[in-house]
C-alpha cells in the first residue's frame, strides 16, 4: 500500500525527480530480490548440518562442516557489507553527492588554472574523485574479509603489507588506464555529433579488446608472478594433450597464487595461434608452496622463491596437503579444453552484452559441455575426483538452495556435476 502511494507521488513529480526515484526504486528492488535469495541459501547453511546421504562418499564430515562454517562467515559479511553499500548509495543521491563532487571538481580545476571551458578536464578530476572514494569506503571491507574470514578459515596467505602494496598498485594501474580512455571517450562524445553513441560504442568495443590482448601479458605481472613451468612429466602430458585437440598451445605458466590465498584455479589466454596455459601454484600438489614442508619431508626439490617472503609463507603453512595430483591436473586441464574447443570463449565475449542471467544460464551448460569433454579424453575419473578435491581445498559448500543457484552460480552444483559425470563414467 504504501509503495503505490509513493508510486503515485512519484509521476506527479518533475522528470529529473521522476527518473531519481526511479533509479532509487530499481536498485532497492534488486537489493531486496538478492537478499532474499541470500537469505535462502543462508538457511540451507544454517539447516543443513550433516553430510546428505549421497555425498557420504566423496565428503567427510569435517570438511562438510568446516566448508559450512566458512560459508555461513561469508553469507554475514557480504550481508552486512551488502546493506552497508546500498545505503551509501542511496545517501549519495539522496544528499546530492554527486552533484556535490561535480562542484568539487570544477573548484580544483579552477584552483590549477582551468577555466570553465574544459570540462573535460573536469571530467577527469571527478573520475578521480569518485574512484578514490570508492576505493577508500571499500579498504575497510576488503581489509576485514582478507585478514578476518579468509584468515580465520586458512585461505588467506597475504601479509598486510602486501595487501596495502597491491590495492595502491591496482588503484594507479586503473587511474592510467581509466583517465586516457574516458578523456578520448569524452572528447569522441563532444565532436560525435548526432552519431555520437556509435563512435562511442565502437571506441569502448576497441578499447576492451585492446585490453583483453595486453591484460594477461602486460598487466597481470605487475600484480602476481608468473613463471614457465618447468620441463617434466607434467609438462609433456599438458602439451600432448594441447596437440591431441589441435590447441594452439605456446607456452605453461604457473602463477604464485599462494602469496595471496590458498584458494585454486587454472585458465588459458591469448588470440588465435597464440595460447597460453596458466596453472595456479596451488593446485599443483607437487608445486604447491603450501606443500612445501610436506615436499621436503618427502624428499622432493621444493621450488625456488626468488623473493624473500617464504618465510611467512611458511609459518603459515597449515598442517594439509593441497592440490591435485598430475592426473587430475591434466583432468582439469582437459575440461578447460573444451571450453575452448567448443567455442566458448568466443560466444561469451558475443552474448556479454546480455543480461547477466542468462549469461549465468549459459555458463553453467557450458561447463556440463566442457566436463563432458574432458570425459571424451578419457578423463571421466581423474576430473570425478579432481572436481571433489577443488571443492574441499576451496571449502565450496556441496549444498544449495534451487533459487539462489539459479540466479549466482556460473558453475553447476558439484552434485549435479558429479552425477553428469557418473553416467558417463559407467560408458
Ligand atoms: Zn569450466
Amino acid at each position: 500500500m504504501g509503495m503505490w502511494a509513493s508510486l503515485d507521488a512519484m509521476w506527479e513529480m518533475p522528470a529529473e525527480k521522476r527518473i531519481f526515484g526511479a533509479v532509487l526504486l530499481f536498485s532497492w528492488t534488486v537489493y531486496l530480490w538478492e537478499t532474499f535469495l541470500a537469505q535462502r541459501q543462508r538457511r540451507i547453511y544454517k539447516t543443513t548440518t550433516r553430510v546428505p546421504p549421497e555425498l557420504g562418499q566423496i565428503m567427510d564430515s569435517e570438511t562438510f562442516e568446516k566448508s559450512r562454517l566458512y560459508q555461513l562467515d561469508k553469507s554475514t559479511f557480504s550481508f552486512w557489507s551488502g546493506l552497508y553499500s546500498e545505503i551509501e548509495g542511496t545517501l549519495i543521491l539522496l544528499f546530492g553527492g554527486i552533484p556535490y563532487l561535480w562542484r568539487l571538481s570544477g573548484r580544483f580545476c579552477g584552483f590549477a588554472g582551468f577555466g570553465p571551458e574544459y570540462e573535460i578536464t573536469q571530467s577527469l578530476v571527478f573520475l578521480l574523485l569518485a574512484t578514490l572514494f570508492s576505493a577508500l569506503t571499500g579498504l575497510p571491507w576488503s581489509l576485514y574479509n582478507t585478514f578476518v574470514i579468509e584468515e580465520k578459515h586458512g585461505f588467506n596467505q597475504q601479509t598486510l603489507g602486501f595487501f596495502m602494496k597491491d590495492a595502491v598498485k591496482k588503484f594507479i594501474v586503473t587511474q592510467c588506464i581509466l583517465l586516457p580512455v574516458s578523456s578520448l571517450l569524452l572528447y569522441i562524445i563532444k565532436i560525435g555529433g548526432d552519431y555520437f553513441f556509435i563512435y562511442a560504442w565502437l571506441f569502448t568495443l576497441v578499447v576492451s579488446l585492446v585490453l583483453v590482448t595486453i591484460y594477461a601479458d602486460y598487466i597481470a605481472p605487475l600484480f602476481d608472478k608468473f613463471t614457465p613451468l618447468p620441463e617434466g612429466k607434467l609438462k609433456q602430458e599438458i602439451e600432448v594433450m594441447a596437440k591431441s585437440i589441435d590447441f594452439p598451445l605456446t607456452k605453461v605458466y604457473v602463477v604464485e597464487g599462494s602469496k595471496r590465498s590458498s584458494h585454486s584455479n587454472a585458465y588459458f589466454y591469448g588470440f588465435f595461434k597464440n595460447k597460453r596455459i596458466v596453472l595456479f601454484d596451488t593446485l599443483l600438489e607437487e608445486y604447491s608452496v603450501l606443500n612445501k614442508d610436506i615436499l621436503e619431508e618427502s624428499g622432493m626439490e621444493p621450488r625456488k622463491d626468488g623473493e624473500g617472503d617464504s618465510e611467512e609463507i611458511k609459518a603459515k603453512v597449515k598442517n594439509k596437503k593441497q592440490g591435485c595430483k598430475n592426473e587430475e591436473v591434466l583432468a582439469v586441464l582437459g575440461h578447460e579444453l573444451g571450453h575452448w574447443k567448443l567455442g566458448h570463449t568466443v560466444k561469451n565475449i558475443i552474448i556479454s552484452q546480455v543480461l547477466s542471467f542468462c549469461l549465468t544460464v549459459l555458463s553453467r551448460r557450458f561447463e556440463f559441455q566442457a566436463d563432458a569433454f574432458a570425459k571424451k579424453l578419457g578423463k571421466a575419473n581423474d576430473l570425478y575426483s579432481a572436481l571433489i578435491k577443488l571443492n574441499k581445498d576451496n571449502l565450496g559448500f556441496p549444498v544449495s538452495d534451487r533459487l539462489f543457484s539459479m540466479w549466482h552460480y556460473s558453475h553447476p552444483p558439484l552434485l549435479e556435476r558429479l552425477r553428469a559425470l557418473e553416467s558417463s563414467k559407467r560408458d
